[in-house]
């Protein structure tokens, strides 16, 4: 029986815990109806400083601009200071 590392158990409980608190934050997000935020595509010049620094990867560069998946944004307003070209807002 190949025997497994208590490192490997060790990041699959931290990748459980994960999911789990990203499932309670949108649980939370859903009762309050906060709203996802909104990017100006005349602004948004496509640079992907936004989705690196979102928490819960609901940014992602479509084509010339970026978009934000309502259902995975939690609202905590990390890549809007972020943002050169101040395209997003909440
Ligand atoms: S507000 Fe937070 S969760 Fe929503 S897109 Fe921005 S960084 Fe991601
Ligand atoms: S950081 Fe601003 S300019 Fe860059 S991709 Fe995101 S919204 Fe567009």
């Amino acid at each position: 029986m190949p025997r497994i590392s208590s490192v490997l158990i060790k990041n699959l409980i931290r990748k459980n815990e994960l999911t789990f608190l990203t499932k309670k934050i949108n649980v939370n997000n859903l009762a309050e109806e906060r709203m996802a935020v909104k990017i100006d595509k005349e602004k948004c010049v496509a640079c992907g400083v936004c989705v690196d620094v979102c928490p819960t990867e609901a940014l992602s560069v479509e084509g010339d601009y970026a978009v934000c998946n309502a259902e995975l944004c939690v609202d905590c307003g990390a890549c809007i200071p972020e943002c050169p070209t101040e395209a997003i807002s909440e």
